[in-house]
C-alpha cells in the first residue's frame, strides 16, 4: 500500500455535492508534517515500539508536494529524543560578543547541536513510509475543520478527512500575532565553503552584535569544519520584514572579513515571531500543536525542544486515548508558565532599551555558567538557574517592565 499520496490520488466514489464523502478510516488526522508533525510521528512510532502499544490509524496532510533542506535546528542536546542519533554537529564552547568584550562558555556536558532539516526529514518520511497504521498525503493544504459529535471533520480542496480526533500544526494566524508583545526575529543565513576561513571551530557564536543599527542585530556563525560555516545575519524587528533586506547586510560583513574565494552551497531565511501568543482554544477532539499553538520560546525563538516535549507528551495520550477509545485530547504544556512570563518581562524591557540589548545579553553570558544557560535557553531551567539569568540583568529596567503599567 502507498503511504505517501500525491493530492488527487485518492480513489472511490466522488459526491455531487461540494465536498466528497469523508475518506478513510483514521483515528487521527495530523494536519501539517513540518517539525511538529513529524516529530509525533517519530514520538509515536517510539513509545508505542517501547510500550508494546497498538498504533492508531494516522493520517498526515501535508501541503508541499517534496521536501527541501529548507533549515537547520539547532538546539542544546540534554534530552533524549528520537531524533538524537541524526545530530551532525556538536559544540561545547558558545560565545556571545559585541566589539572587544566577548563572554564565553563551555561544558562537556553541555552540547549546542545542529540538525539539518534534510536529514530529519528524511529519517521522519521514512519511518512514516514503513508504518502500515500512518498515510502521508502531500499536496494537501487545509481549508477548515469542523466539530462532529464523535471526531471532526477536516476539509481540503473538495476532499473531507473523518477522524476521532485532529492535531492542528498549522503556522499562527494573523490574529494570534497581532496582539503579542515582542519583536520579530529576521535572519538571512548562507552556508559557505570556504577553504582554511579561519574561525574557531570548536566554538559556536550565538550573537555578535554589530554596532550602528537602530535594532538589535548580529552575526551568528557557527564552523561546520575547517572548510565550511553557517553564517547569519540576525535583526530584531518590530514590524515582520522580509529576510532578503538582510542578505546585502551579510554580503558586506563577508566581504570585510576577507575570506578570499568562497563558495555558498546553501541559504536559509526567516521570520520568527519572538511574541508571546495568545493561548489558542484547544477542544478535545482538535488540538493545536507546533508554532502556532505557541510552543516556539518568545524571547529566543527556539522551538525544536519544546516541539519534542509537547510531541512526546501528544504521542502518550493518544495512545492511551487509542487503548481506551476516549479521545478527548488535552493541550500538553511544553514550558512553566513563569517561564513564559518572564520571556514577556524581558521582551518588554528590550523592547523600550533596544540599545541594551548587546550589553545585556553579554552581561547575561558572562555572569551564568554554561549549564545553567543550556537549561534556561531549553525550557528547563531549575529556580537557581532562573536567579541567576534574572540577577545578571540590571534590575531597573526589568522591575519596571514587571510591572502591569
Ligand atoms: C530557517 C529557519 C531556521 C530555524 N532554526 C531553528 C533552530 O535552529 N532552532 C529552533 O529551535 N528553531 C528553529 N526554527 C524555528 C522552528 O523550529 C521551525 O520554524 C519549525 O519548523 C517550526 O515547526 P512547526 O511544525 O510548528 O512548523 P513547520 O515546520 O513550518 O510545519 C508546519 C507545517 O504545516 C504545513 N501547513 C501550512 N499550512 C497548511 C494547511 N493549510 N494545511 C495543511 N498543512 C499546512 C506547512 O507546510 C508545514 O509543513 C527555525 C525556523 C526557520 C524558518
Amino acid at each position: 500500500m502507498s503511504r505517501r499520496l500525491e493530492s488527487g490520488s485518492e480513489s472511490g466514489p466522488k459526491s455531487t455535492s461540494q465536498h466528497s464523502e469523508p475518506v478513510g478510516d483514521y483515528d487521527l488526522v495530523v494536519i501539517g508534517a513540518g517539525l511538529a508533525g513529524l516529530s509525533l510521528a517519530c514520538w509515536l512510532l517510539q513509545l508505542a515500539e517501547d510500550g508494546q502499544a497498538t498504533l492508531p490509524r494516522v493520517c498526515f496532510l501535508e501541503p508541499r508536494t517534496s521536501y527541501s533542506n529548507d533549515r537547520t535546528w539547532c538546539f542544546w542536546d540534554l534530552e533524549p529524543q528520537p531524533f538524537r542519533d541524526l545530530i551532525t554537529h556538536r559544540w561545547f564552547r558558545w560565545q556571545v560578543s559585541q566589539g572587544d568584550q566577548t563572554a564565553c562558555q563551555s561544558d562537556r556536558a553541555a552540547a549546542y547541536a545542529m540538525l539539518p532539516a534534510d536529514v530529519l526529514y528524511q529519517y521522519a518520511l521514512a519511518r512514516i513510509d514503513e508504518s502500515p497504521a500512518f498515510d502521508l498525503h502531500l499536496g494537501v493544504t487545509v481549508s477548515g475543520v469542523e466539530h462532529i459529535d464523535d471526531g471532526a471533520l477536516v476539509s481540503a480542496d473538495q476532499r473531507r478527512w473523518q477522524a476521532k480526533a485532529v492535531i492542528d500544526t498549522r503556522p499562527p494566524g494573523k490574529g494570534q500575532l497581532a496582539s503579542g508583545v515582542g519583536f520579530w526575529q529576521v535572519f538571512s543565513g548562507l552556508e559557505i565553503t570556504c577553504p582554511k576561513h579561519g574561525f574557531d571551530t570548536s566554538t559556536a557564536t550565538l550573537m555578535n552584535f554589530q554596532p550602528g543599527y537602530p535594532h538589535p542585530c548580529f552575526l551568528y556563525l557557527l564552523p561546520l569544519d575547517e572548510d565550511h560555516f553557517l553564517v547569519e545575519w540576525t535583526a530584531f524587528q518590530l514590524e515582520k520584514e522580509s529576510a532578503s533586506d538582510y542578505r546585502s547586510d551579510l554580503d558586506l560583513w563577508l566581504q570585510r572579513q576577507g575570506l578570499g574565494y568562497y563558495e555558498v552551497t546553501r541559504e536559509e531565511s526567516g521570520s520568527l515571531p519572538m511574541l508571546r501568543m495568545p493561548a489558542v482554544q484547544s477542544f478535545g477532539r482538535v488540538i493545536r500543536a507546533g508554532v502556532g499553538a505557541g510552543w516556539m520560546r518568545a524571547a529566543t525563538g527556539y522551538h525544536f525542544v519544546s516541539c519534542q516535549r509537547g510531541s512526546a507528551a501528544l504521542a502518550r495520550q493518544i495512545l492511551t486515548a487509542h487503548a481506551s477509545d476516549d479521545w478527548r485530547l488535552q493541550d500538553p504544556t511544553v514550558r512553566a508558565g513563569w517561564l513564559d512570563w518572564m520571556d514577556s518581562v524581558f521582551l518588554r524591557a528590550l523592547k523600550r532599551h533596544p540599545e541594551k540589548a548587546p550589553q545585556w545579553f553579554v552581561g547575561l553570558f558572562a555572569a551564568t555558567s554554561a549549564a545553567q544557560m543550556s537549561r534556561f535557553m531549553n525550557d528547563q531551567p531549575r529556580w537557581r538557574d532562573a536567579l541567576a539569568v534574572a540577577s545578571a540583568l540590571p534590575p531597573g529596567p526589568f522591575v519596571r517592565a514587571a510591572l502591569p503599567w
